[in-house]
């Protein structure tokens, strides 16, 4: 409820808990925002729920990841603005010929789109944040860019912290299970060697996974980074066949900047 003299809050809807997490960072006091997908959720095949559907109908701006990360918006009606949060990020692998023909296939077509795991890129997302909230509200656009200059301030010196901690992990040569880690490795000096995914959300054939075997054993592989919702039994079984160590680090998280300290603990554990 507003106070008087008081503007009510800015509804906001984010279809990620790490976009909810950097709208927040921006908009402060001035925003109301809910993510529809949680940090654990597979954010490429969720079912939304009525409340979120109401929540949807009812926002004043929808910020999304845009590429092919949210199949599931196309079969949405949105009234609102939307901000594709992708805008004047610098995207891996736009280059990769991929099948585009299904809709509900999440196969990195247009580019890999989980670009919020270099930290840095949060730049350029606040920036299209705050655009965004500032043609909604234009008089509160000094306290916006304050609170992201304030934002980007705390970002350096974790970032600092980050890579230093990470240092030690340089050149080290990892294979994933999906391909969410380009954006973070370039960042922080990881090598990937290879997805066990062929295309990404595609399970590998066991004559691909011979060949991933072979391939980590030639390049001495000693690190596979899963994700929450990776299969735990492919996990085991290419950890075991190579004697790499398995890391599962979180793709998505409800604060930003923890996210990465989370992470950061994770690999050097
Ligand atoms: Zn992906």
């Amino acid at each position: 409820m507003a106070a008087p003299g008081q503007a009510s809050s800015l509804r906001v809807v984010t279809t990620s808990a790490d976009l909810k997490s950097l709208v927040e960072a921006v908009g402060g006091a001035r925003v109301e925002v809910h993510s529809l997908a949680a940090p654990d959720q597979d954010p490429h095949a969720i079912e939304l729920k009525p409340a979120q559907l109401a929540r949807l109908r009812d926002a004043a701006l929808l910020v999304r990841i845009g590429l092919d990360h949210e199949p599931w918006l196309a079969r949405l009606k949105v009234d609102c603005p939307v901000v594709d949060a992708s805008q004047g990020v610098r995207l891996l692998q736009t280059e990769t010929p991929r099948l585009r023909a299904e809709r509900q296939a999440h196969s990195h077509a247009y580019g890999n789109p989980h670009y919020w795991l270099d930290p840095q890129n949060a730049r350029p997302m606040t920036a299209s944040i705050l655009d965004a909230l500032s043609r909604l509200s234009p008089a509160d656009r000094p306290r916006f860019e304050a609170n992201r200059n304030a934002f980007l301030l705390k970002l350096d010196t974790r970032m600092k912290d980050w890579a230093a901690r990470l240092a030690p992990l340089r050149d080290t040569k990892v294979v994933v299970i999906h391909d969410s880690w380009s954006y973070f490795a370039e960042r922080f000096g990881l090598a990937i060697v290879g997805a066990a995914e062929p295309t990404p959300g595609v399970p590998p054939s066991p004559a691909e996974l011979a060949k991933l075997f072979a391939r980590m054993r030639e390049a001495g592989v000693k690190l596979l980074i899963a994700d929450p919702y990776s299969n735990p039994s492919l996990v085991r079984q290419i950890a075991a066949k190579t004697g790499a160590r398995s890391v599962t680090l979180l793709p998505s998280g409800d604060d930003y900047l923890g996210l990465f300290d989370e992470n950061a603990k994770r690999l050097t554990r």
